[in-house]
């Protein structure tokens, strides 16, 4: 059953082949048996699990049950989950149970799906290789000696090795996308308004945005059109309806415009990636899709205008973990001032407290002008040159990230080498614009993820480009070795 894809699952669920209860237990045995490798859950859910699973076949056997009744789910750590611990991958947060659920939670729940546990991240979402996080780093499937990526490392681990369907990840400049393509799977990070924040631990609020993380293309449309719509609790929703993602999967493209940006296809990319790429190119060409060259010159600036923003926003969000209200407190403080500098020095990890740093500096008096003011210029810069791309194509492709996943340590002692691996993925999120991430094959026997970009609220279409793929292929469908 684990290698089933959620529209299969729903399938044996509804002629009754199998119970939600059985699947549920099944996964549960299945992570408790495999996860110590791979580390990839924080909280196992159990107890939960199987009231959610056994309401779901009371739900099937009523008829009333949707796509997502009665199959699993793991969520990422950042969402706030009542009665099961959240952490955000954090020390802060290690004691921190939710009195509330958050929207993308209340959503799933009420589709009928069934949360198995909740997912290692990088902490507070900081991260691209899920090594800062206060519960240890989590393993790549296709490689233990690897990275999975980050933030949303353990979601995309966990459903490369088949521990649920799906899973939830946030993205902020790459955290579903990048982890998504490390580990060999399909994640969309949807238009910034087009799914909730309610609930979703901040990080950078103008740039978060959560979404599905499948095996396929066809089960991110189930998922997204589950999570995504207007919540009158999250003031930068959209009111827009929620279409059919599924209803356009199979529309023809022929005709249809891809751009390759040149500031994608640099020296930075590992050979093996760009192969793979241009792999990827010639099955769309066989497909009838036409490529035009685009150029988005303002790209260099994107990872030096994210290193401000993101850090100047956490600062800011970041500030309500005080040690007073919730989260952890330091031993026997000897004043509001101790109290405050003890409980942040010891509850945030050396990441976190670096952007803090660099985040409070950006927006203080002297220097807001220089750094913040100047960043969000540039912002709009690189907003413009999608804009102006978009007026020409349909959508953009180019490698998710520049490279493989990378070695465990490796780049944990320089933080500018880490960031760059986000150099693919982090302008999209500063546009606000919606991108995918799907398996394209091997290199250096590590998956390969390409990256389709689209125009505002034109997730439906990415879906349809990434299941044509999917149609002509069977990466989505590869399984990393031990975990068959
Ligand atoms: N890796 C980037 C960072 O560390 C992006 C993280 C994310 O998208 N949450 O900020």
């Amino acid at each position: 059953m684990h290698t089933m894809s959620i529209v299969e699952l729903a399938a044996g669920l509804h002629q009754g082949e199998f119970s939600s209860e059985e699947l549920t237990r099944s996964l549960l045995a299945r992570i408790k048996n495999l996860d110590p490798q791979l580390n990839s859950l924080v909280t196992l859910a159990e107890e939960q699990a199987i009231d959610q699973a056994r309401n779901a076949d009371q739900r099937l056997a009523g008829g009333d049950a949707t796509t997502l009744t009665g199959i699993p789910v793991i969520q990422k750590d950042i969402f706030c989950t009542q009665g099961v611990k959240t952490s955000c991958g954090s020390r802060m947060l290690d004691n921190f149970i939710s009195p509330y659920d958050a929207t993308v939670v209340e959503k799933l729940n009420q589709a009928g799906s069934v949360m198995l546990g909740k997912a290692n991240m990088d902490e507070f979402a900081m991260g691209s290789s899920n090594e800062t996080s206060f519960y240890g780093p989590v393993k790549n499937p296709w490689n233990p000696e690897t990275v999975p990526g980050g933030s949303s490392g353990g979601s995309a681990a966990a459903v490369a090795a088949r521990f649920a369907p799906f899973a939830t990840g946030t993205d902020t400049g790459g955290s579903i996308r990048q982890p998504t393509a490390l580990c060999g799977i399909t994640g969309l990070k949807p238009t910034y308004g087009r799914v909730s924040r309610y609930g979703m631990i901040a990080f950078a609020s103008s740039l978060d945005q959560a979404g599905p993380m499948t095996r396929s293309a066809e089960d991110a449309a189930i998922v997204l059109g589950a999570m995504a719509g207007f919540d009158v609790r999250d003031s930068t929703s959209i009111d827009k309806p929620v279409p059919d993602y599924r209803a356009n999967l199979n529309d023809d493209i022929r005709g249809l415009r891809v751009g390759l940006p040149k500031q994608y296809f640099t020296e930075g990319l590992d050979s093996g990636v760009g192969d793979r790429i241009a792999d990827a190119i010639d099955v769309y060409k066989k497909l009838g899709v036409e490529f035009v060259d685009i150029d988005l010159p303002n790209t260099h600036l994107a990872v030096p205008v994210y290193y401000v923003v993101a850090p100047a926003e956490c600062s800011s969000n970041l500030s309500r973990f005080d040690g007073v209200r919730f989260g952890y407190r330091c031993e026997n403080p000897k004043d509001l001032e101790d109290l405050y500098k003890r409980s942040r020095g010891e509850g945030f990890g050396a990441e976190v407290q670096r952007r803090i740093m660099i985040g409070t500096y950006a927006l203080s008096a002297g220097y807001y002008d220089a750094y913040y003011l100047k960043s969000q210029q540039i912002r709009r810069l690189i907003r413009d040159d999608f804009v102006r791309a978009f007026e020409k194509v349909d959508v953009i492709m180019s490698p998710t990230s520049p490279t493989v996943a990378f070695k465990l340590g490796e780049k944990t002692a320089d933080p500018v080498s880490m960031y760059l691996s986000d150099i693919d993925t982090i302008a999209v999120n500063l546009a606000g614009l919606p991108g995918m991430s799907i398996p394209a094959g091997f290199a250096h026997d590590l998956p390969v993820g390409l990256q389709i970009i689209g125009n505002y609220f034109d997730e439906a279409r990415l879906l349809n480009v990434a299941h044509m793929y999917q149609l002509e292929t069977d990466w989505h469908n590869r399984i990393p070795a031990g975990f068959e």
